[in-house]
Formats: C-alpha cells, structure tokens, sequence
C-alpha cells in the first residue's frame, strides 16, 4: 500500500525529531520543519488538531499529526517489535534555481533600459495637427506619454520625479525639459488615455512568438473623483469615490499584458473578455484563455473557439449547465475531468500572473496617491507591459530581447 506524501513527511519528523508531550497542557509539540518553532498536536482520537498553516488550511491530517501517531506508535512498541513494514518513498521537492547573474544583469540595466525601450515605443506617437492654432504649444505627446510612464515606474512623487525627468532628457530621451510636478496634469488629459491602450497593446507584440495562452482578470480601483448623492433614508446629501474596474489580458508565460478595458466598476464583466481578447489577436495565436466565473459565457466560450482556441473558465456552484452549446460542453468537460480542466484553467493562477496583478495593485496606489483630483485610469501598466516582473525579464534575455 502506497503511504501519501504527508504520510511519508511525518515518518520523517517521527525518525528525525524528538516529539514531546507538554504534560501541562497535554499536547504534543512538534518542531516546524521550515523554521525555528513547535506546532501543537492535539491527539484527540475525536478531534485531532494541529496548529500549523496546512491543517488550518486544508483541515485535514497534517505531516505533524502523522508523526504524533507514528511517535505513540513507537513508544507502544518499546520493546523494539516493529510494526512498520510499509516501504517509503522519498518525494523530491523540486525547487527551481534562480539564475542569478541573468537576474542581476536584468535589475542592475533595468531602469536605463526601460527609458530606451519606451522612447522607442513613443518615437513613432503622430502628434495633434496644430495649424492656425495661436497660442504656447503644448508639450509633445511623445514625451508626455514617456514622462507618464516613466513616473508610473519610477513610484515617485512628481516633485522628487523631477530629477529623473530631467536626466531623462540630458539623454535625449524627450526632446524638451517637463518639470515634475506637470506630469500631474497630463494625467488628467482624457485624449492621452487611447493612445496608452494602444501602446500597451504594442508593447507587447514582441512576444507573439512566446505567448499562445492568455489569462483574463480584472481589479477595481476608486478613483479621485467624487460624486454626491442623496441619502433617501436618513435625507442628507453623501459623497463617494468613484470607482473604475481595470480588466486585462495578459500573456501567462511573460506577463505581458496584451489589451486594458477600463470601465465603471457597476458595468458586467462577461461583455468585456471579447473585446479584450480581439485586441490581443492582432497580434498573437490564441490557443487558450483562462478566466473565472465572472466570465463565463456561452458567447465567451464561442468567442474563443472562432480564435481557434479553447476557453477555461469555473462555473458557479449552482450553474447546470443546460445552457446547450460549448458552455454545456465545457461543463461537462468541468465536471467529469475536473483535474484536467483545473490544470488548464490554473495557468492564470502562477506566480506570474499574480505579479501583474501585483503591478496592476501598484499602479492603482500610485493612482490614489496623485493629489489632483479628476483622474482617469490612464496610467495603467505602459511601463509594466514594457518591463514585467523579474521572471518575464530572463524570457526577455532568452528571446534574445534584452541584451545587455
Ligand atoms: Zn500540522
């Protein structure tokens, strides 16, 4: 009889560790294998219980508990007859090496990198036609895209930006000095915000020929803006923030984020994966497109099946699935092999794609920390969608994107 893996991991505590009971409490302590600490065991045949993180979690028998029962085991058998005859298998934790000097390299030219890459991104950026127009000209949209970019990344206030800005433009990465603190104003400019989506969108199109899968998800954010409402119940006048809903499409192997829709958080989320997914079809192969409940449509599924890929999405608890069409096969597909369904639909949920939404969260504070009123969600992941995170960055050097 094969034991399982926490079977096995409690064999070991029982082999390794010394387990002792508390006699005031009447528990069992035994050592945390992760770092200094005891967890408690209670052996209560009724109601076994364990302190630590993976009985709260899961609820069930813990690596500790086992190696409570394996150390009462043995001390029945003191007179060293044995009772264990089961044969244990060691189950290798894979750990994956960080490949550090990329890793470093990769930091290390970050910064100076990014500057390159996005003004090459906003070279190319038409500006407005200005002809018989009197009056100062405004700054260029090349460099107010690059300077809004560039604050996003930098995580700074506009006043303490104003360094970097500057040094950006001794390199000759804007063609006119901005000073800081009007950085502010160029996210109020609503005409910027299609021209950013754009951007993102082609910021990530290098990578088409890496990224087949993509992911589906979506963060609210309260903006700056407020507006007042009337009380009907106690009648006075209230405000409230107003709040907007990012949805992205991004890439599940590099994170790239491939297509924004920002949209008044009380708009459906279902009508917004087609739209999303269009725009990343411009540029890449879709084969397969991972989202939760939220999104789970027949015309989402459809919508996926016509790119020539397939959608993995959950279903709520109560759905039945007599909806006809691919959404009633999927269910099925959901119900019956629900381990190979989830692995699919799980590719959203690496480390990866956590950490674009981790940027996404960033973006949002750098939103509600800007003290001018009246913003929209412009400044959403340009610079993200250039940079990534860490493990994105080595799919950039092994695609030969980034040399440094
Ligand atoms: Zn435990």
């Amino acid at each position: 009889m094969a034991i399982s893996e926490r079977e096995q991991r409690g064999l070991a505590i029982a082999a390794l560790c010394k387990i002792d009971k508390d006699p005031k409490e009447g528990v069992w302590l035994v050592p945390s294998q992760s770092g200094g600490g005891k967890y408690k065991v209670i052996n209560d045949p009724e109601n076994e219980r364990c302190t630590c993180p993976d009985f709260e979690t899961r609820g069930k028998t813990c690596k500790h508990i086992f190696a409570v029962r394996y150390t009462i085991e043995r001390e029945l058998h003191a007179d060293g007859s044995e009772t264990l005859t089961e044969t244990m298998t060691v189950v290798k934790k894979t750990t994956y090496k960080q490949q550090w000097p990329a890793y470093n390299a990769a930091q290390q030219a970050e910064k100076r990198r990014l500057q390159v890459l996005l003004a090459d991104l906003c070279r190319t950026l038409p500006e407005p036609d200005r002809k018989g127009i009197r009056g100062q000209r405004p700054h260029l949209v090349k460099d107010s895209i690059f300077a809004m970019a560039f604050k996003v990344y930098c995580r700074l206030s506009s006043r303490r930006f104003g360094t970097d800005l500057l040094e950006a433009h001794e390199r000759g990465h804007i063609s006119n000095p901005i000073p800081g603190t009007k950085v502010t104003v160029f996210f109020e400019n609503p005409a910027f915000t299609p021209i950013l989506k754009e951007l993102v969108a082609k910021s990530a199109a290098p990578l088409a020929t890496v990224e087949t899968e993509f992911a589906v998800d979506s963060s609210g954010f309260g903006t700056c803006k407020f507006e007042r409402w009337f009380d009907h119940k106690y009648g006075v006048t209230r405000t409230r923030s107003i709040w907007v809903k990012a949805h992205i499409a991004c890439g599940v192997k590099t994170n790239c984020i491939t297509a924004v829709r920002i949209i008044e958080k009380d708009t459906a989320d279902c009508p917004q994966l087609k739209p999303l997914m269009e725009t990343t079809r411009q540029s890449f192969t879709v084969n397969e497109v991972s989202a939760d409940t939220a999104y789970a449509s027949n015309e989402n599924f459809q919508t996926v099946a016509d790119m020539g890929g397939t959608a993995y999405m959950t279903f709520k608890s109560n759905t039945t699935g007599a909806k006809g069409g691919l959404f009633e096969k999927m269910f099925h597909f959901f119900q019956f092999q629900r381990d190979e369904y989830l692995a699919h639909y799980h590719k959203r949920s690496n480390e990866r794609v956590f950490g674009g939404q981790a940027q996404v969260w960033r973006c949002r504070d750098e939103h509600e920390r800007c003290r001018h009123g009246q913003r929209s969600a412009v400044q959403i992941s340009l610079p993200e969608s250039l940079l990534f995170d860490s493990g994105a960055r080595r799919a950039w050097y092994r695609a030969g994107l980034l040399e440094e």
